[in-house]
């Protein structure tokens, strides 16, 4: 079999990594979170004390990115400039800073390479919000997953909260939708589901559920 690409874009807290993680084992495939490719610019902006709704700032310090993506036991780490940053990319703040660059075209179009170039050196599951639609277009499956805000808030909120993270619902909430807007309304690679993408609502779903579901579309397509 030559090089397989799956490509499963839908907004934050679908369930997207943890089931393209487990699916990505199963098949031994890659698996590249391009959010964290974002986050890292997001990081990045955020230290430097810069505005990230600011496009001429943020693609100012472009020339001073350095992405390294790697991985230690099967999991993906994030390197900026030679520091592992897979922890810090994590911190809730990072989410909205992340969202803002990556609604800037040069932004995209700096990480664009940096994603194909996976594909094209391995059988992939690339997670994000264009991957369909712009990073592989012609992957050979495609997925959209989505689910009801609330379900999704309710899942980010308790991943919030066993990291240690103080947060409260109703804010995650709050910033979920807030991203579920941005990210669809922006004019470069808005979040939506490509043509030939089967759209999974993983509302009310359990993680076995909705593993299962895309198990079997693989299975199917494959
Ligand atoms: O998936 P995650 O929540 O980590 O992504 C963080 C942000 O990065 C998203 O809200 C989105 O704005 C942006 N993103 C993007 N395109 C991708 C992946 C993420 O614009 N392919």
């Amino acid at each position: 079999m030559g090089k397989v690409a799956i490509a499963i874009d839908g907004p934050s807290g679908a369930g997207k990594s943890t089931i393209a993680k487990l699916l990505a084992k199963e098949l031994g495939f890659i698996y590249v979170d391009t959010g964290a490719i974002y986050r890292t610019v997001g990081l990045y902006v955020f230290r430097k004390g810069l505005d990230p709704a600011d496009e001429e700032q943020v693609v100012s310090i472009l020339p001073e990115v350095n992405i390294e993506l790697t991985y230690k036991d099967g999991v993906q780490c994030m390197f900026l400039n030679g520091e592992d940053v897979s922890g810090a990319i994590r911190e809730h703040q990072i989410s909205s800073y992340a969202s803002k660059v990556s609604a800037h075209p040069p932004v995209r179009a700096f990480l664009l390479e940096k994603q194909r170039d996976y594909a094209k050196k391995f059988s992939v599951i690339m997670d994000g919000r264009d991957i369909g639609t712009v990073v592989l277009p012609d992957a050979e499956i495609k997925i959209f997953l989505t689910a009801s805000s609330e379900d999704r808030a309710n899942r980010r909120y308790l991943e919030l909260i066993e990291k240690g993270q103080k947060v409260d619902f109703e804010t995650v909430h709050r910033d979920i939708k807030e991203r579920d807007f941005n990210d669809a309304n922006r004019a470069t690679a808005p979040l939506k589901a490509a043509d030939d993408a089967i759209v999974v609502d993983t509302s009310g779903n359990t993680l076995e559920q909705s593993v299962e579901l895309l198990r079997n579309i693989v299975k199917e397509r494959l």
